[in-house]
């Protein structure tokens, strides 16, 4: 049976990059997206159109998913942001953000652990180096990575015996179409932090990705490794 790997926001900026990383290697990759499926079009990716936030999307995923093969790996990529002030920020914007971000992982590991224990597979979350840290102006998405980060550790101990490795990435700043947007002082001050000196790559975000699902990755499970130039140490 094929090898089934699901990411979800596949369509664009680290999401991509996981799933032609992913092809590479082999696998049938399942990937979400929300809006567009853009890029993905030009891979050989199974794309889905599905919002990690509604139930009977993440259910539709997992069974098109199943039709392929045995599930043995999901990346949780799936995140937003909604950047405000805590003293402005709106109720929408909290719940939106934990919804896709946070509730979206917890919704998708949930329909996936029983195939993920069958074919002993394992779980990458991407969380940030901002839930680890905080930062300003980004209460609502930080707390979200924060929880993703206390969630793999959680999910990893629970499932450990049964043979599921569960770790988290935590990216720094990468250039993706989420920065993108960040107004130039913004950016200026990011790079100010990066001892490495430059932004990454989405690209080296998806190495990370492949080498924790590999088996040479055999002996890690609950981890938060950072791929951010050296912005957190
Ligand atoms: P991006 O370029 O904005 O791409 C986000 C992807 O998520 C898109 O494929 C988007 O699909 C999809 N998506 C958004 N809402 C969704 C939903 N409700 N259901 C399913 N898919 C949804 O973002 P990125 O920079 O590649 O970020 C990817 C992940 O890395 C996120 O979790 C982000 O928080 C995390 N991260 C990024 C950075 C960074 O510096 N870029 C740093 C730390 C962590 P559509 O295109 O269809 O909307």
């Amino acid at each position: 049976m094929n090898d089934v790997a699901i990411v979800t926001g596949g369509s664009r900026g680290i999401g991509l990059a996981v799933v032609r990383k992913l092809l590479s290697l082999g696998y049938e990759v399942v990937a979400t997206y929300a809006h567009s499926a853009g890029e993905l079009e030009k891979t050989s990716a199974h794309s889905i159109k599905a919002d990690v936030s509604v139930q009977s999307d993440v259910e539709k995923t997992v069974d098109f998913a199943k039709k392929i093969g045995g599930i043995k790996v999901l990346v949780n990529n799936a995140g937003i942001t909604a950047d405000d002030l805590l003293m402005r920020m709106k109720d929408e914007e909290w719940e939106k953000v934990l919804d896709v971000n946070l509730t979206g992982t917890f919704r998708m590991t949930r329909a996936v652990i029983r195939d993920l224990i069958r074919n002993k597979g394992s779980v990458v979350n991407i969380a940030s180096v901002v839930g680890l840290v905080g930062t300003i102006g980004q209460a609502n998405y930080a707390a979200s990575k924060g929880g993703i980060i206390s969630f793999t550790k959680s999910v990893a101990k629970e499932y450990a015996k049964k043979g599921v490795r569960v770790n988290a990435v935590a990216p720094g700043f990468i250039d993706t179409a989420m920065t993108e947007k960040l107004d130039e002082a913004h950016k200026k001050q990011y790079l100010s932090l990066i001892p490495l000196g430059r932004y990454g790559r989405p690209e080296e975000v998806a190495e990370l990705v492949a080498f924790l699902i590999s088996d040479a990755a055999s002996y890690i499970t609950g981890q938060v490794v950072n791929v951010d130039g050296g912005m957190v140490m």
